[in-house]
């Protein structure tokens, strides 16, 4: 373990002052939870639920999603349920459905018990293994219908020697304490032998929980480029709601890559690999989840508050609440120093040909891109025929809306400004917006002008986007160039951290020759384990190369294919600048790429 010598020292402090202001007293409504890792090999968890006295008849629900807007039915890992009176005599219980339990006779409390088998890897799952544990929580603790607002407290037992407990918050003795079951399942958790890298910044302590092989990443780089992170995001949004900050990172040397927000934490993981190039990915992944303790956890949309842990919570707003927090994520990595000019105008190329590529960008709109969220999870779903992304559509978005608030406000408002009045008008004053019509308000109270036609033609509606009336203030274009591209004879995609399966193989192809399946899961490619990189990995191919996978077939043992890249006809799109780029558009071009509005002189060019 390393540390950060005297900047240890000042959060070791700081964490004092408040553990301190912490209740010293369990409160006598508590929920009390108890998680016992029963058996790491078999990845058994016992779980515990002491309820305190109340109705004699209590119900007991799990949560049918967490972390994912997808339901995945944790229920079906819960090997059996038993609940006794506080005498010892054993309570009636029965299901009331597949996900949700009713206890009788609880009137003076009960203890609850239930065993979980948790192997989900990621940071999206739940997970305890001979190596280590890792839970999002509502994906083990069930929570009483009747109490889901009352004070909960939570410890762990039967932990092996050497492993420890990092959660979000400090630890009173042997157990923590938080004011309710939503604040306590949006606090994962690691336990097992991480190693800690602390600091300070912007005057908050930040820890770092590494579970990684520690000859995999280097400690000092990961800290520096953290703190340049945090420090541009709270710098941007001028604002800094939370006293200490949480990083879990876990580096596996298979596949993996993802990263999940939390209100006080995020759980990224990346392939160890991927680390040891360069932490490119790292400070992405990382921005963009940092930047979500703002935007959707705090200026959070109606439509997922409070949130239904029984069914689908539908939103209209995903292409704000994630794709927005990927234009945040690019400006951010601006503002730290991680892109430049070139490299940014690179990306941005890059995402509008995503998008353009996919059909379904005549047929989709970005606000049925984040209703039809769930249903992700289904291979046929994530065809380009049928869907977008709300992450690369969202994100284009927020940097259109950016432009049309500068043009709109004479260089005097920007998506800076917009963020900043969401904040205060709604997350400072505990009022959650009401989707796309509460970010057009935010727009339109910072620009001073009617936005309507954005959110009509661009947000709800399928309309083709005129990238350069967008990009002409800031003096640039885009050109839509034909090239041959690499075409590896078949498609393929991942559910978030999940494994790549091939959804389309063209027929004819030399894809299809070498003996590719739909419904294939690709493990490697390229001898590298399939993951987050593997796009760029078939990006870079040429015509004419080989191309050399590892795939499990859906029957059958795993087996490697190869054959060679063929060649297609498709239009990438770049974006250029200008003929003639003049002081004015340049200056906008400035202050757009630094994230900021321009002075009283919109046409100064400094
Ligand atoms: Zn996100």
């Amino acid at each position: 373990m390393r540390t950060a010598g005297i900047r240890a020292t000042q959060f070791a402090i700081l964490a004092a002052v408040f553990a301190i202001t912490l209740h010293a007293e369990v409160p006598e409504a508590a929920v009390a939870y108890k998680v016992t890792l029963t058996s790491p090999e078999q990845h058994l968890l016992e779980i515990q639920i002491e309820l305190p006295a109340g109705a004699d008849s209590r119900e007991l629900q799990l949560p049918v999603w967490n972390a994912l807007y997808q339901v995945r039915d944790f229920a079906q890992y819960v090997n059996w349920i038993h609940a006794r009176n506080r005498s010892g005599t054993s309570l009636t219980i029965h299901k009331l459905n597949n996900s949700r339990w009713q206890i009788e006779g609880a009137g003076q409390g009960a203890l609850v018990t239930y065993q979980v088998f948790a192997d989900s890897p990621g940071p999206f799952g739940a997970q305890l293994n001979a190596h280590h544990a890792f839970f999002n929580l509502a994906e083990i603790l069930m929570y009483p219908v009747d109490a889901r607002k009352s004070p909960v407290t939570l410890q762990f037992s039967q932990l092996p020697s050497e492993w420890r407990i990092a959660m979000p918050f400090q630890a009173r003795d042997v157990y923590f304490q938080v004011e309710n079951y939503d604040r306590l399942v949006d606090s994962p958790v690691e336990i097992g032998r991480f190693q800690e890298n602390d600091f300070m910044e912007a005057g908050a302590g930040f820890r770092v929980i590494i579970d990684a092989d520690p000859s995999d990443y280097d400690a000092d780089k990961i800290v520096a480029a953290l703190r340049k992170i945090v420090a541009a995001e709270i710098s941007w949004m001028n604002d800094r709601p939370f006293d200490t900050y949480t990083f879990f990172y876990h580096f596996p040397r298979g596949p993996a890559g993802g990263g999940m927000e939390h209100a006080y934490s995020t759980a990224i993981d990346l392939n160890a690999e991927s680390i040891k190039r360069n932490l490119d990915t790292l400070t992405g992944v990382t921005a963009h989840e940092f930047f979500h303790l703002w935007n959707v956890k705090r200026i959070r949309p109606q439509t997922l508050e409070p949130p239904d842990y029984t069914k689908e919570n539908e939103s209209r707003a995903l292409w704000f609440s994630e794709g927005v927090t990927s234009t945040a994520e690019g400006i951010a990595q601006l503002r730290a120093g991680f892109l430049d000019e070139k490299q940014y105008f690179s990306r941005l190329g890059e995402a509008i040909t995503e998008l353009q590529r996919r059909p379904a960008h005549l047929t989709q709109s970005a606000e049925e891109s984040s209703l039809d969220a769930w249903l992700e999870g289904f291979s046929y779903y994530r065809r380009p025929e049928r869907s977008v992304s709300y992450y690369n559509k969202g994100e284009l978005l927020g940097i259109l809306l950016d432009l049309a608030i500068r043009d709109a406000s004479h260089g005097q408002a920007s998506l800076r400004e917009m963020l900043q009045w969401m904040n205060a008008n709604y997350a400072k004053k505990n009022r959650y917006f009401e989707d796309s019509n509460g970010v057009r308000e935010a727009a339109e109270a910072v620009s001073h002008a009617d936005l309507g036609w954005f959110f009509t033609k661009y947000v709800a509606g399928t309309e083709e986007i005129p990238w350069d009336d967008f990009l002409r203030s800031a003096g640039a274009r885009v050109e839509a160039i034909p090239n041959t591209v690499p075409d590896p004879g078949f498609l393929a995609s991942r559910n978030f951290d999940g494994p790549m399966s091939v959804v389309a193989v063209t027929p004819g192809g030399e894809a299809e020759r070498a003996g590719l399946e739909v419904g294939d899961t690709i493990t490697e490619l390229q001898g590298k384990p399939a993951g987050e990189e593997s796009r760029q990995q078939l990006a870079r191919l040429r015509p004419g190369d080989t191309l050399a996978v590892k795939v499990r077939p859906r029957r059958g043992a795993e087996r490697e294919l190869k054959w060679k890249v063929a060649g297609r006809e498709e239009i990438s799109y770049e974006v250029k600048d200008l003929e003639h780029v003049t002081p004015a558009q340049r200056a906008r071009r400035t202050a757009w790429l630094k994230g900021e509005a321009q002075g009283v002189l919109a046409g100064d060019s400094k």
